[in-house]
């Protein structure tokens, strides 16, 4: 037996990692990307065998198309859908598992078959778990795995683009830059980088304290948000969100993989917290500092305020 399973999200350039989260189900699946050409032609590359292009204009919100795609899922009836974690595609995702009757769930990690039913995966309690969940009818979920990179060299799936139908009556306006968030991130002079070695949302307290000190932006390394969910997307330092070209970037307890340095590239110096003497980010800070950030943090935070 295989299942066929349907992706949607509003940027193709982040369905790759619910591409491989289906691959165990057999079947043929479909991306369904209601954004721009570059997003249906980045989600080409996923692994899908399919694409389904939605234009949207810069006018409209992916939202409007909620309806035109749930007639789509009526017609098609995948018997899994899953998102990409953003406010948009959770949207279509819903309009979606209504018309096909699904058990909706707001996370999942990975899928398999057991017989002819569908078992979930998922990291819980802040990943300290995982669960598995088996589901016998249609299934709808938030994909909340890891992300991966589009398929180097890959044969690009076939993009086909949808007629758009009869649009929700939404438009956008006006777009405003605001201060708060990603934007505050992309123009301040100093961000404080929290990672994976920070081990509780209580302990961000400390990552507050040496940015308050230190009159700082606050940023994050992408589990943070994906996984831990401390953070939202805004905060996230890296190639998935923000570049950011600050005076100075201090990260606390961050490896320095490739996806989240190209975020910080554009740093002027770049200190590093770590301990582990041969994490990679030693070898792309100008500053490294081997220790516990929970000993560093707090005696730099209060030197500073004795400063
Ligand atoms: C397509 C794709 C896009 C991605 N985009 C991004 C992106 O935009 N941004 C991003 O950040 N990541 C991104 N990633 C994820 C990236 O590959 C890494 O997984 C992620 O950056 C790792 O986060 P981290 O450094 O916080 O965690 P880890 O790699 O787990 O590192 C934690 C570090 O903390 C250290 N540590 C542990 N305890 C302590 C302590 N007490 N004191 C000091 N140090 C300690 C450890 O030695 C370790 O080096 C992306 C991945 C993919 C596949």
């Amino acid at each position: 037996m295989t299942v066929e399973a349907w992706i949607v999200g509003a940027r193709g350039e982040a369905v790759a990692g619910a591409v491989a989260a289906v691959s165990e189900l057999g079947g043929r699946v479909i991306a369904v990307i209601v954004g721009s050409r570059e997003s249906a032609d980045a989600a080409a590359v996923s692994g899908a065998s399919e694409v389904r292009w939605f234009e949207t204009a810069p006018d409209v919100a992916p939202e409007a198309f909620a309806g035109v795609f749930g007639d789509a899922v009526a017609s098609g009836q995948p018997r899994v859908l899953l998102c990409v974690d953003d406010a948009s595609s959770r949207v279509l995702l819903a309009s979606g598992a209504a018309r096909m009757a699904a058990v909706v769930l707001g996370s999942a990690g990975k899928f398999s078959l057991d017989g002819s039913d569908i078992v979930v995966s998922r990291a819980v309690y802040e990943g300290a778990l995982v669960e598995t969940l088996v589901v016998t009818g249609p299934v709808a979920a938030v994909y909340s795995g890891a992300l991966e990179s589009p398929l180097e060299g890959a044969a690009a799936a076939p993009v086909i683009r949808q007629g758009a139908g009869e649009l929700a009556d939404i438009h956008v306006t006006g777009r405003e830059e605001t201060l708060g968030g990603a934007e505050g991130l992309a123009h301040a002079d100093r961000v404080v980088g929290a990672g994976l070695g920070v081990r509780s949302k209580d302990d961000l307290s400390l990552v507050d304290a040496l940015a308050t000190q230190l009159h700082a932006e606050i940023g994050c390394s992408l589990p943070l948000c994906d996984d831990m969910r401390w953070y939202d997307h805004s905060y996230v330092v890296g190639t998935s969100a923000n570049l950011i070209a600050p005076d100075l970037y201090i990260a606390l307890g961050i490896s320095g993989q490739p996806q989240h340095m190209a975020g910080v590239r554009n740093a002027k110096v770049v200190v590093a917290i770590n301990d582990d003497p041969d994490a990679p980010i030693f070898r792309r800070c100008d500053y490294g500092i081997v220790g516990d950030l929970y000993a560093i943090v707090p005696a730099l935070t209060q030197a500073l305020k004795e400063a």
